[in-house]
């Protein structure tokens, strides 16, 4: 299964490694074709190197739409060696076999990147480049398909372990990696048409990503990671920098998306900070100064929050910064950090810390995947965003200011609870979550509970509860669930509404004197 390398094919964009891949190549003896910049590059280091303009009778024409696209190059890489057919075409039509295919395409996902405009955008969609690759990995039984800068020293290191030849199996798995390069290189194209044209339908879209950080595991030790990004420049875990701290782990990256989606909802205005473990908030507040904030989140849940990750919807300050440095934290994401809070926490080596441009916009339209067992689940991102007009009163007792203040800072932490999620919020802090039981009755109490266990560890003459609102990410489908959250003290409840038993619950409410309101909305998070 070894294959010679007598001719080689050298077309790039990105003409880093270019002259030494070359120049090595020359010294094992194989002839070099090359295009228009590539050709240049490699006269100009003192290779000879043959032009595919020469190869194929055609000059390179059309702005470089037209380079490669001829049956001398594609016969060369597509033919047979083993075939007689394909051998007579070759002779007929004079076409040379190609056995090596260097090539990396334009720089397609970086032009988008740099936020330029439609035309430039579509003239960086290489044509050729792809038709090339696709032929030689296709043709992987004498081919060798290399797409990567970073498999150059590989290609030399196969040739001089095999006596300038490829092996099958080196082969397969270039042509593997090509066709990875191909296929995320059309869904780069796509995704980006899509939203240049405003296509959301999941059905007509494809996922797209360029690895970004191969990962020291997965979720478990025992599992091997990867982070790769799509290419948009929105803020959030996969456009922030880091300016201090190890390299984030999958489980960090995970729960930093978590806390910053949920911190956004908050906008910029008055401070918020989202302290969130294992992907659910374990306390979220608003407060006075950014250090208020945080300590107010951090009250909800002070044993939970032990190595959490905390999101700030406004810069991170001196006071924040040495509050927060108090306990230890994994993560800390926010839009910008002033100078003497980045004194503060270069004093801590493994806490890290990103920095973004603004905050997500939480009702951007956006797609989320999910695997499941031989396939992909596709959907609209969550976005859904109320405001007091979009609540419905359905109790006899009509929500103080104060408790619909509340209950919209109740709900947008809801959203970001996993299934079945209760949240109980007093004066913008939450005081209790429940997130991720079975029965919508467990959660509510265990949110109770958690928050009597706090009013414990701070001293409190009563569990915060006392007075607070409610949130339900669906509805209550029992009077139970409800019941439950006014034992606890809760004085009125957010919940989308549209049970069979509706009646039921607002008749139970209304006996317990609590304000209800509906959303017409439902936030599971599963
Ligand atoms: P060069 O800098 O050598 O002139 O061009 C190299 C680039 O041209 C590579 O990125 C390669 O993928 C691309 N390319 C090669 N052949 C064609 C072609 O026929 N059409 C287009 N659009 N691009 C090509």
């Amino acid at each position: 299964d070894l294959a010679p390398l007598r001719r080689a094919l050298l077309s790039v964009s990105d003409k880093s490694g270019l002259i030494d891949l070359g120049r090595a190549l020359a010294e094992r003896g194989v002839e070099l074709l090359s295009t228009g910049g590539s050709a240049r590059s490699l006269r100009e280091a003192g290779l000879e190197v043959r032009d595919v303009a020469d190869v194929t009778g055609f000059p390179e024409m059309m702005d470089g739409r037209v380079k490669t696209l001829h049956p001398a190059v594609h016969g060369g890489l597509l033919a047979l060696r083993d075939n007689a057919g394909h051998v007579a075409a070759m002779e007929e039509h004079n076409i040379a076999p190609i056995d090596l295919l260097v090539v990396n395409l334009y720089p397609f996902e970086e032009t988008v990147a740099k936020g330029a405009d439609y035309d430039t955008c579509i003239e960086n969609i290489d044509i050729g480049g792809p038709a090339m690759i696709r032929a030689a990995a296709k043709n992987h039984g004498a081919v060798t398909t290399i797409v990567d800068v970073e498999d150059y020293n590989a290609l030399l290191t196969e040739l001089d372990s095999n006596e300038g030849q490829t092996t099958l199996a080196f082969r397969q798995r270039m042509a593997q990696i090509a066709y990875a390069r191909t296929g995320a290189y059309d869904a780069a194209v796509s995704t980006w048409m899509a939203s240049a044209i405003g296509e959301r339908a999941p059905r007509r879209r494809v996922t797209a990503g360029t690895l970004a950080q191969t990962l020291r595991y997965g979720e478990n030790p025992h599992q091997s990671a990867a982070f790769y990004t799509d290419g948009g420049t929105r803020p959030g875990v996969a456009t922030a920098w880091q300016l201090q701290g190890k390299e984030l782990s999958y489980n960090n990256i995970n729960d930093t998306d978590a806390a910053f989606g949920l911190v956004s909802e908050f906008g910029g205005g008055s401070p918020a900070c989202a302290i969130i473990k294992h992907a659910n908030p374990c306390g979220v507040a608003r407060g006075d100064s950014m250090k208020d904030a945080y300590t107010r989140a951090f009250d909800c849940d002070r044993t939970s929050a032990f190595g959490g990750i905390i999101a700030l919807n406004r810069p991170l300050d001196a006071e924040t910064a040495e509050e927060i440095t108090q306990i230890f934290t994994e993560v800390v994401i926010a839009p910008g950090a002033d100078e003497a809070a980045k004194e503060i926490f270069a004093a801590k080596k493994n806490l890290r810390l990103l920095l973004t441009e603004g905050l997500a916009d939480p009702a951007e339209a956006a797609l989320t995947y999910r695997q499941v067992s031989g396939g992909l689940l596709v959907q609209d991102k969550d976005n859904g965003v109320i405001t007091e007009a979009d609540l419905k009163v359905v109790t006899k007792r009509a929500p103080s200011q104060q408790e619909i203040a509340d209950m919209l800072f109740a709900w947008k932490v809801a959203k970001h609870v996993k299934s079945n999620a209760i949240v109980y919020v007093k004066d913008g802090a939450t005081v209790g979550v429940g997130a991720g039981q079975m029965s919508r009755v467990d959660s509510t109490r265990i949110a109770a509970r958690k928050a009597e266990d706090m009013a414990e560890v701070l001293g409190l003459p009563e569990s915060p509860t006392k007075g607070s609102v409610v949130a339900s990410d669906a509805f209550f489908p029992f009077p139970d669930g409800l019941l439950t959250a006014a034992q606890a003290g809760a004085t009125a409840v957010i919940q989308p509404g549209g049970s069979m038993r509706d009646d039921e619950v607002i008749a139970a409410a209304d006996e317990a004197g609590l304000a209800m309101v509906f959303t017409s909305q439902r936030h599971f998070r599963h």
